[in-house]
């Protein structure tokens, strides 16, 4: 999903996936990017502060916000800060268009604030679920809350009014891409009652490459030969190889009528018609 904006509140992320692509960053940064990655998470204390002197300025037009593109906003060490929450309730008193995305159901939590954010300005939550196979799971996100789980959270932000949906992201060639577990999160995002469903398929960006692929010849060592000619001189795989994926989740959302069902819809009240005297 392009963004010009983006927020995190905090920086290296103890969910520790082994395709994160801000292992990259990392790397670029001079920082651990291997197994060292997600051992200490850094803590943006004053981010909310920050935030709310940007929002203020006269030259801030308003423009939507991306939260956790770069580190899951919800991190466990957010249960003690609770840095996101105070940037959700800041966004919401500015009226600030916003997107989460997480694969931490601790969403939950600040529920009350995203109604309210709803209901002034457009808010948009992504819960990204990889996979439901739980060995793949294991194997690929070890800091991270079981998938089911997340999709109940999930259907407790759908039903307090929420638009919610759920990002395959990324799709792994070879290991989640088979029909059947693309079948299995896509009928499941539907009972969970998500709003939409998309995915992407890995990239491999330096500094994630070399810790990914480390994995792989651990964990699914025949698919190493694979990935080092998919991945040999690209970061992005051909359109050849990631449109088929996408084909099929396009048509497994049609299959399942993956649609916006909310029973309450909380968004913001259109705004009142400016209208120009004749004179
Ligand atoms: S949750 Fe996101 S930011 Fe955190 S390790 Fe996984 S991919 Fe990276």
């Amino acid at each position: 999903m392009p963004f010009r904006w983006s927020l995190n509140p905090y920086m290296g992320c103890a969910h520790r996936c082994t395709y994160c692509y801000v292992r990259g960053y990392e790397r670029r940064a001079d920082r651990p990017s291997g197994e060292e990655y997600g051992q200490s998470v850094r803590v943006k204390t004053n981010v909310a502060d920050v935030l709310r002197q940007e929002l203020a300025r006269r030259s801030w037009r308003g423009e939507g916000v991306a939260i956790g593109a770069a580190t899951d906003p919800y991190q466990p060490v957010e249960g003690y800060y609770r840095l996101t929450r105070k940037c959700l309730e800041v966004l919401a008193a500015a009226r600030n268009p916003f997107s989460i995305i997480t694969r931490g159901p601790m969403i939950i939590r600040d529920i009350d604030v995203l109604q309210e954010a709803s209901r002034r300005a457009e808010v948009h939550i992504t819960f990204s679920v990889p996979t439901l196979d739980p060995t793949i799971w294991r194997k690929t996100e070890p800091g991270t809350a079981p998938p089911r789980q997340r999709l109940r959270a999930l259907r407790a932000v759908v039903d307090a009014g929420i638009d919610a949906g759920v990002g395959i992201a990324p799709v792994l060639p070879g290991i989640t891409d088979k029909p059947e577990l693309l079948t299995d999160v896509v009928r499941a995002a539907r009972e969970a009652g998500a709003t939409g469903v998309w995915c992407n398929v890995l990239f491999l960006a330096p500094g994630t490459r070399e810790h990914f692929l480390e994995h792989l010849a651990r964990d699914w060592p025949e698919l190493l030969p694979r990935y080092e000619r998919l991945y040999r001189a690209t970061t992005y795989l051909a359109k050849s190889e990631t449109e088929p994926i996408k084909r099929q989740v396009a048509s497994l959302r049609e299959r399942y009528e993956v649609a916006d069902r909310r029973q309450v819809k909380l968004e913001p009240a259109p705004q009142p018609e400016q209208l120009s005297l004749a004179v």
